[in-house]
């Protein structure tokens, strides 16, 4: 996609600073990171977000979801992590690439989910 932020980032078109990339993947900091781990696993395809995935798109989540505890872990999430995909504009989502933010940090994390309402 000509115009998409993280389609230059695969391109190597807009810099970032990458954390893991394979053949499929590539995962980078975040630019305004929320903890002090806050890093994004983006596949190399563009996709524009989770609703737009389809049944072919099994095996590449999958990987996704695999490579995220690999990742989180050489970033020294050794305790724990947390994962959002946000989808939409429900989901707040603001870049239309496919991406789970991976964050994590010394302490817990802020309480996200608030049941009640
Ligand atoms: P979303 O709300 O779409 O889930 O989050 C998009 C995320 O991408 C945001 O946390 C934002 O800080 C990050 N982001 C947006 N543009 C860039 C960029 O050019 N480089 C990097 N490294 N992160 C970006
Ligand atoms: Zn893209």
């Amino acid at each position: 996609m000509e115009n998409c932020i993280f389609c230059k980032i695969v391109r190597g078109d807009v810099p970032a600073s990458k954390v893991y990339e394979d053949q499929d993947f590539v995962a980078f900091h975040d630019i305004h990171p929320a903890a002090p781990v806050h890093f994004l696993l983006i596949p190399k395809q563009h996709i524009a977000s989770l609703y737009e995935v389809t049944e072919t798109d099994q095996s590449l989540l999958g990987k996704m979801l695999w490579l995220t505890p690999q990742v989180a872990k050489q970033q020294g999430c050794e305790n724990g992590f947390r994962t959002i995909i946000n989808t939409g504009r429900v989901g707040g989502q603001e870049v239309f690439h496919l991406h789970i933010h991976i964050i994590g940090g010394k302490d817990r994390l802020p309480t996200m989910i608030h049941h009640g309402q």
